[in-house]
């Protein structure tokens, strides 16, 4: 930033049409300057203070940083509109973000350098919940949604593990839980959405409406437009859950037993994952039944024919919100440790079922506990019948596991931290060699021709929808996709 700076008081003191930018000089600048292009009025705020734009250099991974001018808080989907054409006829680059110092991406895949963050939080109402579906603010996190629709007895079909995902972000990326083997990812669940193009039009699209925006939006990972509004599906839910967990000391039979529960659908919900055993791993099944009250699962007959260790088996009952949002005790633990803001080196892959068990073997024999920092390995098939998304990209098989190696760095050193991305691209190089995809929210360096390589062969549509729709480039550059 120049010395030009706008103060944050004059912003603060409503002056935004004295604050322009300089693109001579490629800063902020008052409007009395030569050449400044005043900034469009706002009904929210654009932030330059050290602070703001420090908060957004940061995510859920720390390990990488990039600063950039300003952090746009939107007041209006109009905001957005203004702000995108501004950046796009001034060449300033824009990224979407979930909020400041809230970032969910753990490689800096919401960050700009010298460019303007919108903070989506900022944008996050529920405007309407019907029968079969919910529109919504791109900045909802699905825990909000979920916490108003539970009362209706509905819910999203599939739910993210964490469910304090921007909704908007999910659809960015994909949006993987335990219910996909029966309903594809968020991304095949959402039935209309507002996006503000890099064009900075304000477009609805749908399956019917729009379609090439629809289609290149989900999963996109922010390339084509900020989703600004979305129609989730909700669908019925029973108000209890029963939840079973249980292990395998054979990664074979685990995963055998995996498959046939995605194929036979007794379970409404099927994950796993691997756990640390005597030096080596054993694997965990956790599958959940939902119910009514009065109308009990039948345990003996859920489980039958199952090959687990039957001395494992633990059965537990709770609401079908507490088993959403599961995972808020063991959070609020890690953040009181202070484990919780430690860098998270993540490795997500989508692996094809016929080479899953000797890829998962191989890449667990080479993986110590000390890797993981009791970070989880989740371990889990869907249906590839279920997917509807161009440019999610998985692997071609019938089923497809998701090998989640979530790491925490311990100890929280750059050195720590810099092995483990090594070692995360080497077991991606090894994926890759097996037909395996990466799911790309993750901290593996990626160059333009691995990009390539992950969209083919859809590249050239991938690439033909960034010259339709964001034709500057001027979108979520964090990705380093172009
Ligand atoms: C603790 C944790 C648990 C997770 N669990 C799961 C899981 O169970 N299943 C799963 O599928 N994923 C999971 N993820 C990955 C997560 O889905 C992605 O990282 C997702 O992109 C996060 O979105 P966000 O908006 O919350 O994060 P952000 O970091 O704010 O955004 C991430 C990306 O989405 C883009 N983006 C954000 N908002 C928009 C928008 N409105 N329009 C267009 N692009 C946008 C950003 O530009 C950025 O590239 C998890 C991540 C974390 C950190």
């Amino acid at each position: 930033m120049s010395s030009r700076t706008v103060s944050r008081r004059a912003l603060l003191q409503g002056a935004l049409v004295t604050v322009a930018f300089n693109p001579m000089t490629r800063s902020w600048a008052s409007t009395m300057e030569t050449g400044a292009v005043p900034l469009p009025r706002l009904d929210g705020e654009l932030r330059m203070d050290t602070e703001s734009r420090a908060a957004a250099t940061e995510d859920f991974g720390h390990i990488r940083h990039r600063m950039p001018w300003a952090v746009l808080i939107p007041g209006s989907v109009q905001d957005i509109v203004a702000m995108v054409r501004f950046a796009r006829h001034q060449g300033l680059k824009i990224a979407g973000a979930r909020g400041l110092g809230e970032s969910h991406s753990t490689f800096g895949q919401s960050q700009v350098e010298a460019g303007i963050v919108i903070d989506m939080s900022a944008l996050s109402s529920i405007h309407e919940i019907g029968e079969d579906s919910a529109w919504v603010d791109a900045g909802v996190r699905w825990h909000e949604l979920l916490q108003a629709t539970t009362p209706r007895g509905r819910s999203p079909p599939v739910l993210t593990d964490y469910i304090e995902l921007s909704i908007g972000g999910t659809l960015s990326a994909g949006g993987i839980g335990g219910q996909a083997f029966r309903w594809g990812l968020q991304v095949d669940n959402v039935m209309e959405m507002d996006v503000v193009t890099g064009q900075g039009e304000l477009v609805r699209c749908s399956r019917t409406h729009e379609r090439p925006l629809f289609d290149a939006v989900r999963s996109g990972l922010g390339q084509f437009g900020i989703i600004v509004r979305a129609r989730v599906r909700l669908v019925e839910v029973p108000p209890r859950a029963r939840t079973y967990t249980a292990r395998y000391n054979d990664l074979h039979r685990f995963m055998e037993d995996q498959r046939r529960l995605i194929e036979d659908g007794r379970f409404d919900y099927v994950e796993g994952s691997a756990v640390a055993s005597n030096g080596g791993w054993a694997y965990q099944l956790e599958v959940v039944k939902y119910f009514a009250p009065g109308a009990e699962p039948h345990d003996a007959r859920l489980l039958t024919g199952l090959g687990f260790e039957p001395a494992t088996l633990q059965v537990s009952d709770g609401s079908y919100f507490d088993f959403a949002n599961r995972l808020a005790p063991l959070i609020e633990f890690l953040k009181q440790l202070g484990v919780w803001g430690f860098p998270h080196p993540w490795l997500d892959m989508f692996v094809p079922a016929r080479a899953a068990e000797s890829f998962v073997q191989e890449v667990l024999s080479q993986t110590t506990e000390a890797d993981m920092g009791q970070g989880p390995i989740l371990l889990y098939p869907f249906r590839a019948s279920e997917l509807t998304t161009p440019f999610l990209r998985t692997p071609d098989d019938r089923h497809i596991f998701l090998f989640s190696m979530l790491r925490t760095a311990i100890p929280p050193t750059p050195e720590n931290v810099a092995a483990l991305v090594q070692k995360n691209r080497a077991i991606f190089d090894r994926l890759t060699a097996c037909g395996g995809k990466i799911y790309p929210v993750d901290a593996v360096p990626f160059t333009a021709a691995d990009w390539r390589r992950h969209f083919h062969p859809d590249w050239e549509r991938f690439e033909h929808a960034k010259r339709r729709h964001d034709p500057d480039h001027i979108l979520t550059p964090g990705q380093g996709i172009f």
